[in-house]
């Protein structure tokens, strides 16, 4: 037994057990504790729940939500607006469900303090789109924590959970967790009758185009790890859609958001001759995709592709018109306010960078890949859909329950339900609240136990990359390449290199194909075996050599899963060059994914695509 391995271990009882303390955790962290009022409930937060995850910096508008009080939007409207972004491919069960809840959060987040801008005509939320309000986000993020505070019986902040534990008389079924304090480096062992997990997507999987000095700039938080992934992936959850990833056009740099600009200020794109330039594309991606193309709005991918067409045209940067408006003083405001809300780093590169928006037309760019299922993507966690609405097919147990018993998600870990953001997660996190209190309550005496071997093992894993750098630091008198540990840093680079090249991220313009896929495999493979001599010089590298691990595993998954879908099914996104167009006969379908943690292998399959709502 090593050093290490020594640290105080703490041990924690709970009956639901919430992973990450963001959007979704916090939804389930509310609900589980109104329906199950004298149950055990306890999130624990890899940083603080008051700023963690993506809406730490706030956010401008909430992206999702129906107004159905107005009369506005009816959940059904939502299903088909995230089929038809999504190619088709979507769980409308869990779209509805989310879509026929989200206003009551919204006016849950009211309630609690959060202001939201009203039309003063109208008296009603101020829309930025059809499905958008705007709000005065700046403090959404600890509004909505101080609802989960008060109803946790304990948050546990500042640790990061890097294996769930399995039952051990049930093999099939969730008992916990373990992870460690960021800070004081405890052990930390969480028994848990039902375990919701809820930790955010995934950014540094792929290359990210600030590299360098601007290396941390990216479009999705740069602390979302994959975890929401690796986790359920190591215990058999099986996955889907897990090759969607999303590509985002932003403002160049900054990754600064375009929504507000092209819904409420009207700006709009053009090439560098000043010419609107989707048209010029029509014939070319019907030809990729059929009539998807003439559906409205046109999907994301589709928009990012007449981009990426263009500037392969010589016809770049594409420039967003932001001269006009700029003139008016209130949409000026609304602009600059827009990024201040949630965006900083755009406006000081605007600045640091000599562009006034009002005189200068800004360009956009695509962004590297990112895996989430909150978005216009929806990668994710196979998971029972709700018991009045889905098909028997989507149904095997409790609503968000993975296929792993008592395992529960919400946000972007639950796969299949595109664009639900903010409010959408929180909702999305209150279903699963509800369906684990069910399940716990439903338990009786059968409790989970867990394995003491289990996680005495664990605990040699999680903290032998301290051990390795404190053996290996002896070994180089200065420097950061040693030959008998690999860094963090070091074998991140090296995973966004593998995805970018290999399976299509920028530099290989979103491309990729059968041999590339099984060559990044292989190099996946290579990389993990080497991240056995991971070296963590403190507690925080030891926080990001298991973010690296989470990220490999995801990684792994979204290759299998690209390699599996034989057709390129949202251009824009990626491109299967040897199957260079959508094919609705073959994979009008899922993709499914399960990982076998001894052999190592994956298995693939497709599920079917129930249209439920016309
Ligand atoms: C730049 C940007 C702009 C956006 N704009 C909008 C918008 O305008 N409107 C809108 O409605 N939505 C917007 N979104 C989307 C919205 O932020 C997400 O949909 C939502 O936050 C997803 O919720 P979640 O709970 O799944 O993930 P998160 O809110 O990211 O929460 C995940 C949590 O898990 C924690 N965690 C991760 N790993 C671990 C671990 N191993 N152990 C313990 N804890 C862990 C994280 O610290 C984090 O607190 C935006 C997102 C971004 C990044």
């Amino acid at each position: 037994m090593g050093v290490f391995s020594k640290r105080k271990t703490i041990f924690v009882d709970s009956d639901i057990l919430v992973i990450g303390g963001g959007m979704a955790g916090c939804g389930a962290t509310y609900e589980s504790r109104y329906w199950g009022r004298d149950l055990n409930v306890v999130c624990v937060e890899k940083a603080n729940i008051e700023r963690s995850g993506a809406v730490a910096q706030g956010l401008y508008a909430i992206n999702c939500y129906m107004g159905m009080q107005w009369d506005e939007n009816q959940p059904e409207d939502h299903v088909r607006y995230a089929r038809n972004d999504l190619m088709g491919l979507v769980r409308e069960d869990l779209g509805y469900d989310i879509a026929r809840h989200v206003d009551s959060s919204v006016h849950k987040f009211e309630e609690w303090g959060l202001p939201i801008m009203k039309d003063p005509k109208t008296g009603r939320y101020l829309r930025e789109g059809k499905w958008q309000i705007m709000i005065h986000g700046e403090s959404y993020k600890p509004i909505v924590a101080e609802a989960a505070r008060k109803a946790a019986t304990k948050v546990y902040n500042r640790i990061m959970i890097t294996h769930l534990l399995m039952d051990k008389s049930k093999p099939n079924r969730v008992a916990g967790a373990v992870g460690f304090n960021v800070r004081t480096g405890d052990f930390y062992v969480f028994r848990g009758k039902a375990v919701i997990v809820c930790a955010g997507g995934a950014s540094h999987i792929f290359k990210p185009r600030s590299t360098g000095e601007g290396m941390g700039r990216t479009w999705y938080a740069p602390w979302s790890s994959a975890s929401a992934y690796a986790l359920p992936i190591q215990v058999g959850a099986k996955m889907t859609q897990m090759e969607n990833r999303i590509v985002l056009t932003r403002f160049k740099d900054g990754y600064g958001p375009v929504g507000a600009y092209f819904l409420h200020l009207k700006t709009y794109t053009q090439n560098v001759h000043g010419n609107e330039y989707e048209s010029t594309w029509y014939e070319n991606t019907k030809e990729l995709v059929g009539d998807y193309i003439d559906r409205h709005p046109v999907p994301t991918c589709l928009r990012n592709h007449a981009i990426l067409e263009e500037v392969k045209a010589g016809r770049g940067p594409i420039r967003m018109v932001t001269t006009e408006a700029f003139q008016d003083p209130h949409l000026e405001t609304v602009g600059w306010e827009n990024f201040l809300g949630m965006t900083i780093g755009q406006a000081v590169v605007w600045a640091s960078q000599n562009i006034d928006p009002k005189h200068t037309n800004p360009e956009l760019t695509t962004s590297e890949p990112y895996v989430m299922g909150s978005h216009a993507t929806c990668s994710g966690a196979w998971a029972s859909g709700p018991e009045d609405y889905a098909p028997d097919e989507y149904q095997w147990g409790y609503n968000r329950m993975m296929t792993v018993d008592g395992l529960f998600g919400a946000g972007d870990t639950i796969g299949g339900t595109a664009h639900k953001f903010s409010s959408g997660s929180f909702t999305e996190g209150r279903i699963a609240g509800k369906a684990a209190v069910k399940y716990v309550m439903d338990m009786g005496n059968d409790v989970p136990e867990v394995d003491e071997t289990e996680y005495e093992n664990l605990k040699t894993v999680v903290y032998q990359p301290l051990e390795n750098y404190t053996v290996g630091r002896n070994e180089i008198t200065g420097g950061t390449v040693s030959p008998s540990y690999i860094l963090p840093l070091h074998g991140l680079q090296r995973l966004e290199k593998i995805m970018d090249e290999y399976v299509g991220g920028i530099s290989a313009h979103y491309k990729t194909n059968t041999w590339m896929l099984n060559r990044g495999l292989e190099l996946l493979s290579m990389l993990k075996e080497d991240l056995v001599h991971a070296g963590a010089e403190d507690l925080h590298q030891l926080m990001r050599t298991w973010e690296l691990n989470h990220r490999v595993l995801a990684s792994q998954s979204v290759t299998h899963h690209t390699l599996f879908r034989e057709e390129t099914r949202w251009p824009g996104y990626y491109y299967r060059a040897d199957h260079p167009k959508l094919d609705d006969t073959d994979w009008h379908c899922f993709t499914l994914s399960k990982f076998h943690a001894e052999s190592g292998e994956w298995e693939m399959e497709k599920a079917p695509v129930y249209h439920i709502i016309d």
